[in-house]
């Protein structure tokens, strides 16, 4: 692999290689732009099958990232890492401790987070050695389960969508097709039934229908039938890439806006939507809520501050379409837009982030 060749097409900033033989740890920080900010990302635990594919997914992993918190207004820039290794069989505290002065030593230019693979308990570790971590425990100044701040951000874009489309920001009386209620989806079917709205859901899992059927009144359908159901609004709220060349021709929903990453198959997507005159609310803004929630943690955790900047996700979606409508571009090349220009806004790419703008004081190791 070229590497520099790679981190020269996206102008990706750094890739940091991590290796201690004692503990086994294999990892690799990147980071992306901090331009706004340090780059602030999760760290998966994956068992890559080779390194090319950890590099490979870490570095677009940090990209996106560097988009998402330019579009949500957080002064952070985009990083991400990843461990290689088996989070059910390789997990141990020497080796999340070893990986936390790995971060000690990039002076806070990147801040590492929970991701698929690892958790709160791992942070703890990494918390051990480093200021430079977020989504600790709560009784370590924590923001807790990002989830229902996920959830409340989806309801606040649905909002914007609606109003668009039906000219009212109400839901009372609108039929939302939730597409997994998992701990995003159930909590946003919660907001929903509250707001009045009428559900359709599906999960691979009955338990969890049982639960939305049972609590909210919700309708159960098949998992492939979600997709075709006629409702106002499509919220994905499990899996990527749903939308795509093969399932556009059978939507028949008028808004697409939930919390599942990489909703379109291919950026073309977004355009092709436009073209059947549905509304997509894109997903690194609409889904926003859990990282604007854990990164509060950088201010010292503030419940009703983090509600606050969450409920904002709702005039940014109202943002997007309009300069969606402005440029006559799609809403996703939009997001793009709003991102990319901020950056422009606020200094060059060649500026390194080695400050705290959270005024972050360091502060004496902590034992667990
Ligand atoms: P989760 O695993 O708790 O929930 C996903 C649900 O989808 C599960 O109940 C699962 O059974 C169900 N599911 C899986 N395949 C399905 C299928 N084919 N059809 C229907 N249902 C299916 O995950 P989550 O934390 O609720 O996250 C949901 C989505 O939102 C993911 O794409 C995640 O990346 C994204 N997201 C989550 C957060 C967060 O705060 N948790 C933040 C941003 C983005």
């Amino acid at each position: 692999m070229q590497v520099f060749e790679r981190l020269a097409e996206y102008r990706y900033e750094q890739l940091v290689f991590c290796h201690d033989k004692a503990t086994g740890l294999r990892a690799i920080v990147a980071i992306h732009d901090t331009t706004l900010g340090p780059a602030l990302g999760g760290c998966r635990m994956y068992p890559y099958a080779s390194e090319d594919d950890a590099v490979v997914d870490v570095l677009r992993l940090a990209r996106g990232m560097t988009y998402k918190a330019a579009a949500s207004g957080l002064n952070l820039g985009g990083g991400k890492s990843v461990i290689i290794g088996d989070p059910r069989a390789d997990k141990t505290e020497a080796l999340f401790r070893s990986f936390g002065r790995y971060i000690e030593t990039l002076g806070g230019r990147y801040i590492v987070a929970e991701d698929v693979g690892t958790s709160t308990e791992d942070a703890n570790f990494i918390r051990v050695e480093t200021e430079h971590v977020v989504g600790v425990d709560v009784t370590r100044g924590g923001s807790g389960d990002p989830s229902p701040f996920t959830a409340l951000g989806v309801l606040q874009g649905m909002r914007a969508c609606v109003e668009e489309v039906f000219g009212t920001t109400s839901l009372e009386g609108r039929t939302v097709a939730v597409q997994g209620v998992g701990h995003v989806g159930y909590h946003l079917c919660r907001l929903l039934h509250g707001a009045g709205a009428s559900l359709i859901v599906t999960d691979v899992e009955a338990t969890a229908v049982g639960r939305a059927v049972r609590e909210f009144g919700a309708k159960a359908v098949e998992p492939d039938e979600i997709l075709t159901i006629p409702c106002d609004v499509y919220a994905p709220c499990a899996l990527g890439a749903t939308v795509n060349d093969r399932t556009i021709p059978g939507l028949r929903c008028r808004i697409i806006a939930g919390s599942a990453n990489n909703v379109l198959l291919e950026a073309r997507h977004g355009e092709a939507l436009a073209g059947r005159g549905i509304l997509y609310a894109p997903d690194y803004v609409i889904n926003a809520g859990g990282l604007i929630n854990v990164a509060d943690e950088l201010e010292g955790y503030n419940e009703r501050r983090a509600t606050k900047r969450v409920m904002r996700i709702e005039e940014r979606i109202r943002r997007i379409i309009a300069i969606s409508r402005r440029d006559g571009v799609a809403t996703n090349v939009a997001a793009d837009t709003v991102a990319l220009e901020r950056i422009a806004a606020i200094g060059s790419m060649e500026r390194l982030h080695t400050g705290h703008p959270y005024g972050l004081q360091v502060r004496r190791r902590e034992t667990l």
